[in-house]
C-alpha cells in the first residue's frame, strides 16, 4: 500500500539547519531535490559522480542564497566500505551529525529480457542501486543517530512493488530497496528517533525516463519541480514517527 503527501505545502523555512545528503545529486531528481531543500533552508550535501554537474548545482544554490552546500564527488559503482567510512569521517568532521539521507542515485541498466541480460550490467546496477545505499547507510547511521529526528528516504519505483517484464536488474533492485528500507525500519522501531521511508518518484521528466521510454513526449509527464512536496515531507519535521512506509510522488 502506497502513501500519498503530495499535496503537503511545507512552510518557507522548513529545513533550517538541517544537514542533508543528496545520492546523485547532479542531475534529474537528485539535483531539483538538493535545490529545493536548500531553498528551505537544509546545508545540503551533494553526492555524484561528476564533479563539473555537481559544482553547477553547487552555484545554483549559491546563487539563489542557499546555505553553503558541500560537493562530495563518489562513483558509487566503484566505492567501497572503506571510501564510506572515510566520506562518513569528513562529514563528522565537517558536521558532527546528519538529518536527512536521500538515496536517490540508480542506475537503469538494460531493458531486455532476462535471458539476454548482461551479467556485468546486473552486477552494476545492483551495486549502485542496493550495495552502495546499504554501505552508506550503514557507515552513516551513527551520525543519523546524533540527529534529533534523522530521516532516511530510500527511492523505489513501481517496478519495486511488481515485477515487469524487460526491466531486469533495475526492477530487482528496486525490491531490493524496498526490503533494505522495510528491515532498516523494523530495526529502529522503538529504540532510535531515526524514521525510514521509501519513495516512488512515479513518471518524471528526467534523462533516466527518456532513455526508458524513448518515444515519450517528455511534457507528458511530470517535472522533478512538481514532485517535491512528498520529498519535501519526508525530509522535514511534519513527517516525525512515519516510518516503514512506502510513499507515491504522484497520484497517476
Ligand atoms: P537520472 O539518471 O536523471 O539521474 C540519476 C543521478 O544518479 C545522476 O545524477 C547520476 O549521475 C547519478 N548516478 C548514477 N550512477 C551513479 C554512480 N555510480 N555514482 C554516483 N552517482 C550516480 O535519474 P532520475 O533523476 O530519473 O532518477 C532519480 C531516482 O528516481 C532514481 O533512483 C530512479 O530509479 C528513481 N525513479 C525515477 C523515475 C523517473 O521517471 N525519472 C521513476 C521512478 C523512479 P550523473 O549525472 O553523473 O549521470
Amino acid at each position: 500500500m502506497s502513501e500519498y503527501a503530495g499535496d503537503y505545502v511545507a512552510p518557507p523555512s522548513l529545513l533550517k539547519d538541517k544537514i542533508i545528503l543528496v545520492t546523485g545529486a547532479g542531475d534529474g531528481i537528485g539535483k531539483v531535490a538538493a535545490k529545493t531543500f536548500a531553498a528551505h533552508g537544509a546545508t545540503v550535501i551533494l553526492l555524484g559522480r561528476t564533479t563539473p554537474k555537481l559544482e553547477m548545482v553547487y552555484d545554483e544554490i549559491e546563487a539563489a542564497g542557499g546555505p553553503q552546500p558541500a560537493i562530495f564527488p563518489m562513483d558509487l559503482n566503484e566505492a567501497r566500505i572503506e571510501n564510506f567510512e572515510n566520506f562518513a569521517e569528513a562529514i563528522d568532521q565537517e558536521f558532527g551529525r546528519l538529518d536527512g539521507l536521500l538515496h536517490n542515485a540508480s542506475l537503469l541498466g538494460q531493458r531486455t529480457p532476462l535471458a539476454n541480460y548482461n551479467f556485468a550490467t546486473w552486477q552494476q546496477v545492483m551495486q549502485v542501486n542496493v550495495n552502495a545505499a546499504f554501505g552508506l547507510t550503514k557507515t552513516l547511521l551513527p551520525l543519523l543517530e546524533k540527529s534529533e529526528a534523522g530521516s532516511v528516504v530510500f527511492t523505489s519505483s513501481s517496478v519495486g512493488l511488481k515485477g515487469r517484464a524487460y526491466w531486469g536488474a533495475y526492477s530487482v533492485s528496486k525490491f531490493a530497496t524496498e526490503g533494505l528500507m522495510q528491515v532498516l525500519a523494523d530495526e529502529l522501531e522503538g529504540v532510535s528517533s531515526i524514521r525510514v521511508n521509501s519513495l516512488n518518484p512515479g513518471a518524471t521528466r528526467t534523462a533516466m525516463r527518456a532513455t526508458a521510454y524513448p518515444a515519450e513526449n517528455p511534457k507528458s509527464v511530470s517535472s522533478p519541480e512538481e514532485i517535491m512536496p512528498t520529498y519535501l515531507y519526508l525530509m522535514g519535521n511534519d513527517s516525525r514517527g512515519e516510518s516503514g512506509k512506502h510513499f507515491s510522488a504522484q497520484k497517476r
